[in-house]
């Protein structure tokens, strides 16, 4: 059976569980996450500091090690016939659904699945370049050894194009990496990333340690190339005011579970979900109304001894009676909905009402002046 396609759905990860063994009990960093990639899409996943978010993202790209384990869930991607892509040369794959199982793909088809269809752009990946190598022959490096058998002059060219890609100059191609500045050092690294052309590029906290201009400046070639090759992304940060500007949708995640997902411009406009706000409202604005930042008390809970309620109930200001029983699912906010949220407020048979935005926002003062407390 085929597993290649033209339709719009790239990636599709359902129920995935993802545990960390440690001497101390286990630790349950992603739990029942579920979500849906198209062509071209780019999702921002968004959270505190050991939410769960690079784990998630790592544990769909196979790239997880001991003590990390992927305990349940299926991972399927609906890759295109192309010839550059030695997925398409390959027999045998696992198929679920009509896609590639990824969880059961051979070390084999994961060396063809990985560059090829998806690759990677870590944490600090501008300190991972190989500082005694050339930038030039770091990128002909991942060509020759995925594209075999081209000859020097085509990977050459090949490289200049990359360059290029990231506006990088050719003579570049001999420097060092010490050589280079941390925003153009990052650019190398985007264009290694998109040199094979994959599918997906995930990117971890990708411009972290640049100062603001130089962010911008990535995060615009970032999203003009994605554009450009019609590349998914997955970028994972916990500022969430640059993924408003840089993804299609939005992916929150608290305490291993995924608790919203929509629009960057719902997200903006009308967060659902209770953290979700308190994320978004966690920074000054410098346009509109002053307002008072409340921010959100107390801290993430401990991943091995989740309570069986809503993980944010200690936390939030709107928790009322089943938040304390009952573990939300991730559902629509209302029929017909785009927005989805894991919260009872948006659960009928908790709630008659959805609660308008304004309504979190008064909470979260409420707390501020101390007329609530958690
Ligand atoms: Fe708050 Fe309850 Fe919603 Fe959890 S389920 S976010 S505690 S209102």
């Amino acid at each position: 059976m085929s597993v290649f396609s033209e339709a719009e759905l790239l990636l599709d990860v359902r129920g995935l569980n993802v545990d960390y063994e440690a001497d101390n009990g286990t630790v349950h960093a992603v739990k029942d996450v579920s979500f849906t990639l198209k062509r071209g899409e780019i999702l921002g996943l968004a959270g505190e500091s050991g939410c769960g978010k690079s784990t998630l993202a790592f544990g769909v790209a196979r790239l997880l090690r001991p003590p990390a384990i992927t305990t349940a869930g299926e991972v399927i991607y609906y890759p295109r016939d192309r010839e550059e892509s030695s997925l398409t040369h390959m027999h045998n794959l696992p198929v679920v659904d009509g896609g590639v199982d990824v969880l059961s793909l051979t070390q084999r088809q994961l060396r063809a699945f990985r560059w090829n269809e998806l690759s990677v752009v870590f944490q600090s990946a501008m300190n991972a370049l190989n500082p005694v190598l050339s930038v030039g022959s770091q990128i002909i490096d991942v060509l020759k050894t995925h594209w075999p058998g081209k000859g020097r002059d085509y990977y050459t060219k090949r490289a200049i194009e990359l360059l290029d890609l990231v506006n990088i100059a050719p003579d570049r191609l001999k420097s060092y990496p010490h050589e280079l500045s941390g925003g153009m050092r990052q650019r190398v690294v985007i264009a290694i990333a998109m040199a094979l052309r994959p599918e997906l590029i995930i990117m971890d906290e990708p411009t972290t340690a640049l100062d603001v201009v130089v962010q911008r400046e990535i995060l615009e070639l970032i999203s003009s190339l994605c554009k450009e090759f019609n590349t998914a992304l997955i970028f994972i940060t916990h500022d969430l005011s640059l993924l408003l500007e840089l993804s299609d949708n939005i992916a929150i995640m608290y305490a291993g579970q995924m608790i919203e997902k929509a629009t960057s411009y719902d997200i903006y406009k009308h967060p659902r979900h209770p953290y979700s706000y308190g994320l978004l409202h966690a920074f000054p604005t410098l346009h509109g109304e002053q307002r008072k930042i409340a921010g959100i008390p107390g801290a993430p809970p401990d991943l091995r001894t989740l309570p069986p309620s809503c993980a944010f109930n200690p936390r939030c200001p709107m928790a009322f009676g089943p938040c304390s029983t009952i573990v939300p699912l991730l559902q629509l906010a209302t029929p017909g909905d785009r927005q989805q949220v894991a919260c009872h407020l948006y659960n009928h048979e908790f709630s008659q009402r959805i609660p308008e935005t304004e309504e979190i926002a008064a909470s979260y003062e409420a707390l501020a002046e101390g007329s609530i407390s958690r």
